[in-house]
Protein backbone atom coordinates (compact mmCIF):
# COMPACT_ATOMS: atom_id res chain seq x y z
CA UNK A 1 0.00 0.00 0.00
CA UNK A 2 2.80 2.38 0.76
CA UNK A 3 3.91 2.20 -2.74
CA UNK A 4 0.26 2.76 -4.38
CA UNK A 5 0.12 6.17 -2.14
CA UNK A 6 3.60 7.47 -2.58
CA UNK A 7 3.68 6.27 -6.68
CA UNK A 8 0.06 7.60 -6.87
CA UNK A 9 0.91 11.36 -4.99
CA UNK A 10 3.58 11.22 -7.21
CA UNK A 11 1.58 11.03 -10.28
CA UNK A 12 -0.71 13.37 -9.16
CA UNK A 13 2.14 16.06 -8.29
CA UNK A 14 4.04 15.11 -11.67
CA UNK A 15 0.89 16.20 -13.68
CA UNK A 16 0.85 19.76 -11.75
CA UNK A 17 4.39 20.52 -11.93
CA UNK A 18 4.04 20.05 -15.59
CA UNK A 19 1.03 22.51 -15.66
CA UNK A 20 2.18 26.65 -15.51
CA UNK A 21 -0.98 27.90 -14.00
CA UNK A 22 -2.65 26.06 -10.95
CA UNK A 23 -6.31 26.65 -11.04
CA UNK A 24 -8.61 26.13 -7.88
CA UNK A 25 -10.41 22.93 -9.82
CA UNK A 26 -6.88 21.41 -10.14
CA UNK A 27 -5.67 21.96 -6.31
CA UNK A 28 -9.29 20.19 -5.62
CA UNK A 29 -8.84 17.23 -8.15
CA UNK A 30 -5.51 16.67 -6.49
CA UNK A 31 -6.44 17.05 -2.95
CA UNK A 32 -9.09 14.21 -4.01
CA UNK A 33 -6.70 11.93 -5.56
CA UNK A 34 -4.51 12.76 -2.05
CA UNK A 35 -7.23 11.31 -0.02
CA UNK A 36 -7.96 8.38 -1.76
CA UNK A 37 -4.91 7.60 -2.32
CA UNK A 38 -4.60 8.09 1.72
CA UNK A 39 -7.85 6.04 2.58
CA UNK A 40 -6.03 2.91 0.17
CA UNK A 41 -2.82 3.74 1.95
CA UNK A 42 -4.97 1.95 5.73
CA UNK A 43 -5.02 6.06 7.24
CA UNK A 44 -8.12 6.04 9.09
CA UNK A 45 -11.05 8.45 7.00
CA UNK A 46 -11.06 11.05 9.94
CA UNK A 47 -7.52 11.27 9.50
CA UNK A 48 -7.71 11.70 6.04
CA UNK A 49 -10.29 14.05 6.13
CA UNK A 50 -8.53 16.68 8.61
CA UNK A 51 -5.00 16.23 6.51
CA UNK A 52 -7.30 16.98 3.16
CA UNK A 53 -8.68 20.20 5.20
CA UNK A 54 -5.84 21.16 6.54
CA UNK A 55 -4.39 21.50 3.21
CA UNK A 56 -6.66 23.15 2.01
CA UNK A 57 -6.59 25.55 4.26
CA UNK A 58 -3.24 25.97 3.73
CA UNK A 59 -3.34 26.45 0.41
CA UNK A 60 -6.15 28.79 0.47
CA UNK A 61 -5.62 32.48 0.07
CA UNK A 62 -1.52 31.46 -0.60
CA UNK A 63 0.07 33.68 -2.98
CA UNK A 64 2.04 31.46 -4.94
CA UNK A 65 5.83 32.61 -4.59
CA UNK A 66 7.23 33.77 -8.58
CA UNK A 67 10.47 31.00 -7.52
CA UNK A 68 8.30 27.53 -7.27
CA UNK A 69 5.85 26.32 -9.97
CA UNK A 70 1.84 26.23 -8.34
CA UNK A 71 2.51 22.25 -8.69
CA UNK A 72 5.49 22.70 -6.65
CA UNK A 73 4.10 24.53 -3.87
CA UNK A 74 1.20 22.39 -3.66
CA UNK A 75 3.77 19.34 -3.02
CA UNK A 76 5.35 21.67 -0.59
CA UNK A 77 2.04 22.40 1.41
CA UNK A 78 1.14 18.80 1.59
CA UNK A 79 4.84 18.05 2.65
CA UNK A 80 4.42 20.47 5.72
CA UNK A 81 0.96 19.43 6.74
CA UNK A 82 2.16 15.53 6.80
CA UNK A 83 5.42 16.89 8.60
CA UNK A 84 2.90 18.80 11.26
CA UNK A 85 0.90 15.09 11.83
CA UNK A 86 3.97 13.13 12.35
CA UNK A 87 6.63 15.07 13.76
CA UNK A 88 7.67 13.79 17.36
CA UNK A 89 9.11 15.39 20.12
CA UNK A 90 11.54 13.06 20.78
CA UNK A 91 14.53 13.65 18.81
CA UNK A 92 17.15 13.11 18.50
CA UNK A 93 17.61 12.17 22.20
CA UNK A 94 14.39 9.61 21.54
CA UNK A 95 14.22 7.99 25.10
CA UNK A 96 14.47 10.18 28.17
CA UNK A 97 16.78 8.10 30.56
CA UNK A 98 17.92 9.84 33.56
CA UNK A 99 17.69 8.80 37.18
CA UNK A 100 19.07 5.95 36.97
CA UNK A 101 17.69 2.77 37.21
CA UNK A 102 15.19 4.70 34.90
CA UNK A 103 12.22 1.49 34.29
CA UNK A 104 11.32 1.34 30.55
CA UNK A 105 7.98 -0.76 30.08
CA UNK A 106 7.59 -2.52 26.86
CA UNK A 107 3.92 -3.18 25.89
CA UNK A 108 1.89 -5.16 22.75
CA UNK A 109 0.43 -8.16 21.45
CA UNK A 110 2.12 -11.16 20.59
CA UNK A 111 3.88 -11.29 17.55
CA UNK A 112 4.31 -7.78 17.21
CA UNK A 113 8.16 -7.88 17.68
CA UNK A 114 8.24 -6.33 21.48
CA UNK A 115 11.02 -8.67 22.56
CA UNK A 116 13.37 -8.36 19.67
CA UNK A 117 12.57 -4.59 20.22
CA UNK A 118 13.40 -4.63 23.65
CA UNK A 119 17.11 -6.40 22.80
CA UNK A 120 17.57 -3.41 19.87
CA UNK A 121 16.46 -0.81 22.32
CA UNK A 122 18.73 -2.09 24.70
CA UNK A 123 21.79 -2.64 22.57
CA UNK A 124 21.19 0.92 20.90
CA UNK A 125 21.06 2.18 24.60
CA UNK A 126 24.51 0.53 25.48
CA UNK A 127 25.88 1.46 22.29
CA UNK A 128 24.99 4.98 21.07
CA UNK A 129 24.04 6.14 24.57
CA UNK A 130 26.83 4.42 26.43
CA UNK A 131 23.74 3.21 29.06
CA UNK A 132 23.99 0.00 30.98
CA UNK A 133 21.17 -1.64 30.44
CA UNK A 134 19.12 -4.95 32.31
CA UNK A 135 16.60 -6.97 30.35
CA UNK A 136 14.27 -8.82 32.07
CA UNK A 137 11.23 -10.80 30.52
CA UNK A 138 8.16 -10.80 32.29
CA UNK A 139 5.91 -13.41 29.95
CA UNK A 140 5.81 -16.06 32.78
CA UNK A 141 3.10 -18.28 30.32
CA UNK A 142 5.78 -18.49 27.79
CA UNK A 143 9.21 -19.88 28.93
CA UNK A 144 10.22 -19.81 25.62
CA UNK A 145 10.00 -16.08 25.17
CA UNK A 146 12.07 -15.40 28.53
CA UNK A 147 14.93 -17.80 27.22
CA UNK A 148 14.64 -15.70 23.88
CA UNK A 149 15.21 -12.60 25.82
CA UNK A 150 18.03 -14.26 27.41
CA UNK A 151 19.51 -15.41 23.83
CA UNK A 152 19.34 -11.93 22.52
CA UNK A 153 21.09 -10.99 25.84
CA UNK A 154 23.81 -13.35 25.15
CA UNK A 155 23.97 -12.32 21.53
CA UNK A 156 24.06 -7.88 21.97
CA UNK A 157 25.88 -8.30 25.45
CA UNK A 158 23.36 -6.81 27.75
CA UNK A 159 22.71 -8.41 30.55
CA UNK A 160 19.16 -10.11 31.71
CA UNK A 161 17.81 -10.92 35.35
CA UNK A 162 18.24 -14.59 35.95
CA UNK A 163 14.83 -16.45 34.93
CA UNK A 164 13.14 -17.77 38.46
CA UNK A 165 10.32 -20.35 37.66
CA UNK A 166 7.07 -19.33 39.45
CA UNK A 167 7.27 -15.97 40.07
CA UNK A 168 3.97 -13.28 38.70
CA UNK A 169 5.15 -10.59 36.35
CA UNK A 170 5.04 -7.58 39.40
CA UNK A 171 7.48 -10.30 41.48
CA UNK A 172 10.02 -9.94 38.74
CA UNK A 173 9.43 -5.97 37.78
CA UNK A 174 10.00 -6.06 41.29
CA UNK A 175 13.38 -8.20 41.32
CA UNK A 176 14.50 -6.02 38.26
CA UNK A 177 14.54 -2.87 40.35
CA UNK A 178 16.52 -4.23 43.12
CA UNK A 179 18.94 -5.93 40.77
CA UNK A 180 19.44 -2.55 38.85
CA UNK A 181 19.65 -0.39 41.47
CA UNK A 182 21.99 -2.87 43.41
CA UNK A 183 23.71 -3.52 40.51
CA UNK A 184 23.93 0.25 39.06
CA UNK A 185 22.23 -0.25 36.24
CA UNK A 186 20.81 2.95 34.06
CA UNK A 187 17.93 1.36 32.62
CA UNK A 188 16.21 -1.75 33.40
CA UNK A 189 13.70 -2.35 30.88
CA UNK A 190 10.46 -4.79 31.33
CA UNK A 191 9.21 -7.20 28.48
CA UNK A 192 5.98 -7.56 29.17
CA UNK A 193 3.70 -10.70 28.07
CA UNK A 194 1.78 -10.16 25.36
CA UNK A 195 -1.36 -11.76 24.02
CA UNK A 196 -2.71 -12.41 20.41
CA UNK A 197 -5.47 -10.05 21.28
CA UNK A 198 -6.16 -7.23 23.72
CA UNK A 199 -7.96 -8.74 27.39
CA UNK A 200 -8.49 -7.85 30.71
CA UNK A 201 -5.82 -9.84 32.41
CA UNK A 202 -3.31 -8.86 30.23
CA UNK A 203 -4.41 -5.26 31.02
CA UNK A 204 -4.73 -5.42 34.75
CA UNK A 205 -1.21 -7.66 34.50
CA UNK A 206 0.17 -4.80 32.85
CA UNK A 207 -1.42 -2.23 35.00
CA UNK A 208 -0.16 -3.82 37.91
CA UNK A 209 3.68 -3.81 36.85
CA UNK A 210 3.49 0.10 35.84
CA UNK A 211 2.35 0.96 39.21
CA UNK A 212 4.94 -1.48 40.94
CA UNK A 213 8.04 0.50 38.88
CA UNK A 214 6.65 3.67 37.76
CA UNK A 215 8.28 3.82 34.10
CA UNK A 216 9.79 6.44 32.78
CA UNK A 217 8.32 5.82 28.91
CA UNK A 218 6.10 3.09 28.34
CA UNK A 219 6.31 2.16 24.95
CA UNK A 220 3.79 0.14 22.90
CA UNK A 221 5.50 -2.06 20.24
CA UNK A 222 3.39 -2.42 17.20
CA UNK A 223 3.18 -4.10 13.87
CA UNK A 224 3.59 -1.19 11.65
CA UNK A 225 1.68 -3.67 8.58
CA UNK A 226 -1.49 -3.76 10.50
CA UNK A 227 -2.38 -0.82 9.56
CA UNK A 228 -5.96 0.47 11.43
CA UNK A 229 -5.49 -2.52 13.93
CA UNK A 230 -1.86 -0.97 14.97
CA UNK A 231 -4.12 2.56 15.90
CA UNK A 232 -7.04 0.58 17.67
CA UNK A 233 -4.21 -1.52 19.52
CA UNK A 234 -2.53 1.82 20.66
CA UNK A 235 -6.04 3.69 21.47
CA UNK A 236 -6.43 0.75 23.99
CA UNK A 237 -3.19 0.02 25.08
CA UNK A 238 -2.89 3.81 25.72
CA UNK A 239 -6.18 4.42 27.70
CA UNK A 240 -5.90 1.33 29.80
CA UNK A 241 -1.88 1.60 30.56
CA UNK A 242 -0.87 5.46 28.98
CA UNK A 243 1.99 5.35 26.77
CA UNK A 244 4.94 8.12 26.24
CA UNK A 245 5.64 6.44 23.13
CA UNK A 246 4.75 3.78 19.85
CA UNK A 247 7.91 1.39 18.02
CA UNK A 248 6.42 0.94 14.24
CA UNK A 249 7.32 -2.53 13.67
CA UNK A 250 7.77 -4.34 10.41
CA UNK A 251 8.74 -1.17 8.07
CA UNK A 252 10.59 -3.03 6.22
CA UNK A 253 7.44 -4.75 4.86
CA UNK A 254 5.43 -2.62 2.08
CA UNK A 255 2.51 -1.22 4.45
CA UNK A 256 4.38 2.20 5.50
CA UNK A 257 2.59 5.30 5.36
CA UNK A 258 -0.90 4.83 6.62
CA UNK A 259 -0.02 3.45 9.53
CA UNK A 260 2.33 6.01 10.72
CA UNK A 261 -0.14 8.90 9.50
CA UNK A 262 -3.25 7.41 11.43
CA UNK A 263 -1.09 6.63 14.57
CA UNK A 264 0.39 10.00 15.13
CA UNK A 265 -3.27 11.82 14.87
CA UNK A 266 -5.19 9.34 16.87
CA UNK A 267 -3.05 8.65 19.79
CA UNK A 268 -1.09 12.10 19.48
CA UNK A 269 1.80 9.80 21.25
CA UNK A 270 5.35 10.42 18.98
CA UNK A 271 6.74 7.30 17.40
CA UNK A 272 10.00 6.98 18.40
CA UNK A 273 11.42 4.27 16.43
CA UNK A 274 10.54 2.31 13.75
CA UNK A 275 11.75 -1.48 13.23
CA UNK A 276 13.23 -2.19 9.72
CA UNK A 277 14.38 -6.33 9.58
CA UNK A 278 15.10 -8.73 12.22
CA UNK A 279 18.84 -7.90 13.11
CA UNK A 280 19.65 -6.27 16.12
CA UNK A 281 21.09 -3.10 14.40
CA UNK A 282 17.72 -2.75 12.02
CA UNK A 283 15.80 0.19 14.27
CA UNK A 284 15.95 3.70 13.30
CA UNK A 285 14.50 7.19 15.25
CA UNK A 286 11.39 8.09 13.91
CA UNK A 287 11.99 11.27 11.65
CA UNK A 288 9.32 12.68 10.47
CA UNK A 289 10.96 14.39 7.47
CA UNK A 290 12.22 10.84 5.93
CA UNK A 291 8.68 9.24 6.54
CA UNK A 292 6.78 12.55 4.73
CA UNK A 293 9.36 12.58 2.02
CA UNK A 294 8.86 9.11 1.34
CA UNK A 295 5.20 8.89 1.05
CA UNK A 296 5.29 11.91 -0.99
CA UNK A 297 7.98 9.98 -3.29
P1 LIG B 1 6.84 -10.64 20.34
O1 LIG B 1 5.95 -11.84 20.45
O2 LIG B 1 6.05 -9.38 20.24
O3 LIG B 1 7.87 -10.56 21.42
O4 LIG B 1 7.58 -10.75 18.94
P2 LIG B 1 9.08 -11.15 18.57
O5 LIG B 1 10.02 -10.11 19.08
O6 LIG B 1 9.33 -12.55 19.00
O7 LIG B 1 9.04 -11.01 16.99
C1 LIG B 1 8.24 -11.84 16.17
C2 LIG B 1 8.94 -11.98 14.83
O8 LIG B 1 8.97 -10.72 14.15
C3 LIG B 1 10.38 -12.43 14.93
O9 LIG B 1 10.63 -13.37 13.91
C4 LIG B 1 11.18 -11.15 14.70
O10 LIG B 1 12.45 -11.40 14.15
C5 LIG B 1 10.28 -10.42 13.73
N1 LIG B 1 10.46 -8.96 13.74
C6 LIG B 1 10.48 -8.13 14.81
N2 LIG B 1 10.66 -6.85 14.42
C7 LIG B 1 10.75 -6.85 13.06
C8 LIG B 1 10.92 -5.81 12.06
O11 LIG B 1 11.02 -4.62 12.33
N3 LIG B 1 10.95 -6.25 10.76
C9 LIG B 1 10.83 -7.57 10.42
N4 LIG B 1 10.87 -7.88 9.12
N5 LIG B 1 10.66 -8.54 11.33
C10 LIG B 1 10.62 -8.20 12.63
Amino acid sequence: MFENLSERLGSVFDRLTKQGALTPEDVKAALREVRVALLEADVSLPVARDFIKAVEEKATGQAVTKSVTPGQQVVKIVHDALIDVLKGDGEPEALKIDNPPAPVLMVGLQGSGKTTTTAKLAKRLKEKNGKRVLMASLDTNRPAAMEQLQILGQQIGVDTLPIVKGESAVQIAKRAKQQATLGGYDVYMLDTAGRLHIDEVLMDEVQAVRDAVSPRETLLVVDGLTGQDAVNVATEFDGKVGITGVVLTRMDGDGRGGAALSMRAVTGKPIRFVGLGEKMEAIETFEAERVAGRILG
